[in-house]
C-alpha cells in the first residue's frame, strides 16, 4: 500500500480478549486440532445457526477442497459454478481433475443465475456451487429444486455469508455442504480460518474421517473405537486450537461486531443514494428474500471506462478503494485450457464494482469524508 494512504480498505479488529484467548490455548497443555475450542466454536455455529455438523478447517479454501472429495467429483464430471468469485472456488474441483464450468450472474446482483446454470447442465453435471457474493443470499428456492431436478450436489460458497439469511434461513443451510472463510477480510476472523458445514448427515463420518488424515481419529477422541486406523483417503485440513481460541473470542464478540458491520454497510447506502438517484452508480440490490450482513460495500460505476481512474483518484485523497474479483473465466490459467465465451453480466460488474474502505473501527466521519470524495469525484 503506498505511503499516503490514510483510509485503507481492511483493518482487522482483534483486542486483548484474542490475544488472552490464545495464550490460555498456549498454555492450556492441548495445541493440536480438535481440541476444547474447535469444538467450542463448532458448537458456537451448530447452536446459532441450526448446523447438524461442523468441523472447523485451515481456511475456506481448505473447506472447499474437503466439499469436492466428499462429493465424490471426478475427472469425469462437471461443476457448474460463477465465474465471478475468488479461485478457491474453483480450484478444489480443478485439483480433482474435474471439468468446471462457469455460469452468468443475474443482470443486477453478481450471484449466479439460476436460469443460466439450467442452460449448462449436461448429463455430466454433478454439482453447483453458488457464492453469496457480499453476504447477499442467491435465490435458493430455485437453485435447491434444480438440484433435486437433476439430482446433483448443491454446495453453498458461504465464505462472505455470516449472520446472513435467504426467508429467515441461515446460508450454510441449504447446501448439502457450505463453507465459511475467517479470513482477515471476512465478518469474523481467525487470521487464516474456515468451516465446513456438513448439512447430509450420511456425509458426517467422512467428513470427520476426511479431516484427520483419513483417520477415525475424532471418534476415537470421543471415546467411540479403542484405536484409531486409517479408513479413508484424506489429508489435515484441522487448524490448531491457538487459532479455535482466537476465532472464539471473536465470535463471543459477534453481536457487536455485526451491529457495526451493518450499521457500517446501511450508512454508506444512505449517503451514496443521491448519486444512484442522479443515474451515476448502482447501489447493492437486496432482493426481500435476502439480509445484509455487512461484509463489504461495494457499488457499480455506471461508466466503467471510469472506474480505473476513480480508484487512482481516491488513492490520492487518501482513500483506499479496490476493484474485485477478475472474472475466472477470463484468467490466464482458465483460457490456457478453454476457449474464451463471453458472460456478459460477469464481465459488466467486474469491471464496474468499486468496493470502499469497511472495518468495525470505521467512524462515522470517515464513512461522511469517503462519500463526499465520491460525490465531488463524479458530479
Ligand atoms: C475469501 C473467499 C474464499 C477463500 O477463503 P479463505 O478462507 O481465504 O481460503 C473463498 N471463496 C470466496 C467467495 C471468498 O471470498
Amino acid at each position: 500500500m503506498p505511503a499516503n494512504v490514510k483510509i485503507p480498505f481492511n483493518k482487522p479488529y482483534v483486542g486483548p480478549s484474542e490475544v488472552l484467548a490464545i495464550l490460555r490455548a498456549a498454555l492450556g497443555g492441548s495445541l493440536a486440532g480438535n481440541g476444547r475450542y474447535t469444538r467450542l466454536c463448532q458448537q458456537y455455529f451448530e447452536e446459532k445457526f441450526g448446523f447438524p455438523k461442523t468441523l472447523l478447517t485451515t481456511s475456506c479454501t481448505d473447506a472447499l477442497e474437503m466439499s469436492a472429495l466428499l462429493s465424490d467429483i471426478g475427472p469425469a464430471d462437471e461443476v457448474i459454478m460463477p465465474s465471478y468469485t475468488f479461485v478457491s472456488t474453483a480450484n478444489a474441483f480443478v485439483l480433482r481433475g474435474t471439468r468446471v464450468v462457469f455460469a452468468d450472474t443475474l443482470p443486477d446482483i453478481p450471484n449466479l443465475d439460476p436460469a443460466d446454470v439450467e442452460r449448462r447442465i449436461t448429463p455430466r453435471t454433478k454439482a453447483i456451487v453458488v457464492v453469496h457474493y457480499c453476504g447477499i443470499a442467491c435465490p435458493m428456492d430455485e437453485f435447491m429444486q434444480l438440484a433435486n431436478k437433476h439430482n446433483l450436489v448443491l454446495i453453498e460458497d458461504a465464505a462472505h455469508a455470516f449472520d446472513s439469511y435467504y426467508k429467515g434461513r441461515p446460508l450454510g443451510s441449504f447446501g448439502q455442504l457450505a463453507t465459511f472463510s475467517f479470513h482477515e477480510t471476512k465478518n469474523i476472523i481467525a487470521g487464516e480460518g474456515g468451516l465446513l458445514v456438513i448439512n447430509n448427515p450420511s456425509l458426517i463420518t467422512r467428513a470427520e474421517n476426511i479431516w484427520e488424515k483419513g483417520t477415525n481419529r475424532a471418534a476415537f477422541k470421543r471415546g467411540e473405537t479403542d484405536k484409531y486406523t486409517w479408513v479413508e483417503a484424506g489429508s489435515s485440513f484441522l487448524p490448531s486450537d491457538i487459532t479455535a481460541a482466537f476465532l472464539y473470542a471473536q465470535l463471543k464478540k459477534a453481536d457487536y461486531i455485526q451491529r457495526r458491520r451493518k450499521a457500517i454497510w446501511h450508512q454508506y447506502y444512505e449517503l451514496l443514494k443521491p448519486l444512484e438517484d442522479k443515474g451515476l452508480i448502482g447501489l447493492p440490490r437486496v432482493p426481500e428474500y435476502a439480509t445484509v450482513n455487512g461484509n463489504f460495500f461495494y457499488f457499480t460505476l455506471r461508466e466503467a471506462s471510469r472506474r480505473d481512474t476513480i480508484l487512482q483518484q481516491l488513492q490520492k485523497a487518501g482513500i483506499h478503494a479496490v476493484f474485485h474479483y477478475l472474472p475466472l473465466h477470463q484468467s490466464p490459467y482458465y483460457l490456457k485450457h478453454h476457449p474464451y465465451e463471453p458472460l456478459p453480466h460477469t464481465e459488466r460488474f467486474a469491471a464496474s464494482i468499486v468496493r470502499l474502505p469497511f472495518y468495525v473501527r470505521l467512524p462515522e466521519k470517515t464513512i461522511k469524508r469517503i462519500s463526499q470524495t465520491i460525490n465531488h469525484l463524479l458530479t
